[in-house]
């Protein structure tokens, strides 16, 4: 696999290598998708990732693309998320972390969240408020939603 640009050989060695890591051939459109998501942290769709590539000239074919999106999130290289807009959106970080997204265009964000906040959490069983303190709460995930500042200034 040749980097015509050169720019982000090195980025492209890399992916390449976590591809083999995970037991998946290295394919042009797979190296696309993943040297694409890890560049950024809005969590696009495919849709909006095909059209961001057919502008920077390169066309991988819907069908392509849905196919290794579906196969790199199957194998854990990726995410699926399913938005707030009733889309899948697609993370290239795969670690636990909480999101945040807008309720009117579907736009999804990492948030991060004080953990001193999350330690405070103390849950209760609904049906008798009987706090559930004689477990170990071991990860709280959290799903925020709101309106984005883009959709507020949209009058
Ligand atoms: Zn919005
Ligand atoms: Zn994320």
């Amino acid at each position: 696999m040749t980097d015509r640009s050169g720019r982000s050989s090195r980025k492209t060695k890399a992916v390449i290598q976590k591809l083999g890591e995970f037991g998946l051939r290295s394919t042009k459109a797979r190296v696309l998708i993943l040297l694409y998501l890890s560049d950024r942290h809005d969590h696009p769709t495919a849709e909006a990732m095909l059209q961001e590539l057919r502008q920077q000239g390169k066309h991988p074919g819907l069908a392509t693309l849905y196919q290794n999106l579906s196969k790199l999130a199957d194998s854990g290289l990726i995410s699926r998320l399913n938005g707030s807009d009733g889309l899948m959106h697609f993370d290239g970080n795969v670690g636990p972390h909480p999101h945040l997204s807008c309720v009117r265009c579907g736009l999804m964000v990492d948030a991060a969240v004080d953990q001193a906040v999350l330690r405070e959490f103390r849950p209760q069983d609904p049906h008798s408020d009987r706090p559930l303190n004689d477990w170990q709460l071991e990860e709280v995930r959290l799903e925020l939603k709101g309106v984005c500042p883009a959709c507020l200034n949209k009058k």
